[in-house]
């Protein structure tokens, strides 16, 4: 990469899965350490959201632990669709396989090994997928593909588990200025109802649900709501 002119930074110098600037000291890296510890996060909760996918399946039974059901709102069939895909053949154990074996061949590691089921072959690549994100996000030219299909993954569980869907609604562009080159982030922000909290897929900035009440009120120039209680 050639020598950076700070203050003068070039797309080029983005983030590839979201549109953050690096840090000066991320700039040989694909991908942002937000993103990095993101899909972290999301990977490892993939197994525990597997398990909880089976009595998202069973008719009847409620998927997740939300208190929130489902009947009324949908036939029954289409609600268990879902978890079927994602626990079946070309789901979450097939997808994160894949990635493995995509950073195994760019690593020069041997084949994935065989691991059995679906189940400890999920144990088994969650554990080598985020030993080895940081590696990816660093250092491996297609890590945004993985990294939005990570995502991916997480918000369909996450959804067929919860039974929510996804009703974000955009609230605006996001304002948080950049520290070291002043620019305003931009990014889209997009929140769900049901949200404690929003963050910024661009820059990484959190607010808490009171703050983004007031931050979407702010945008739209309406009075600010009250703080709940
Ligand atoms: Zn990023
Ligand atoms: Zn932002």
């Amino acid at each position: 990469m050639p020598p950076v002119v700070d203050a003068d930074q070039q797309p080029a110098f983005r983030c590839t899965h979201c549109p953050r600037l690096l840090h000066a000291n991320e700039l040989h890296r694909y991908a942002c350490r937000i993103c990095e510890d993101r899909a972290t996060e999301h990977v490892q909760k993939l197994p525990n959201l597997y398990t909880q996918l089976e009595a998202a399946l069973t008719p009847g039974r409620s998927g997740g632990n939300m208190g929130r059901a489902v009947t009324g709102r949908a036939a029954p069939l289409p609600v268990a669709l879902q978890p079927l895909n994602l626990r079946g053949p070309g789901g979450i154990v097939s997808m994160l396989l894949g990635i493995e074996q995509r950073w195994r061949i760019q690593l020069d590691w041997e084949q994935l090994p065989q691991r059995g089921g679906y189940e400890p072959s999920l144990a088994g690549t969650v554990v080598v997928i985020a030993a080895n994100l940081s590696w990816a996000c660093d250092k491996y030219e297609g890590v945004a593909d993985d990294l939005k299909l990570i995502g991916s993954l997480f918000a369909q569980a996450t959804s067929a588990v919860t039974g929510e869907h996804d009703v974000r609604v955009p609230i605006g562009a996001c304002p948080t200025k950049n520290e070291e080159t002043g620019a305003v982030c931009g990014e889209r922000l997009k929140v769900s109802p049901w949200a404690p909290l929003i963050r910024c897929g661009g820059c990484g900035t959190q607010w808490a649900r009171d703050e983004w009440l007031r931050l979407g009120a702010a945008m739209r120039g309406l009075p600010m709501p009250a703080v709940a209680a």
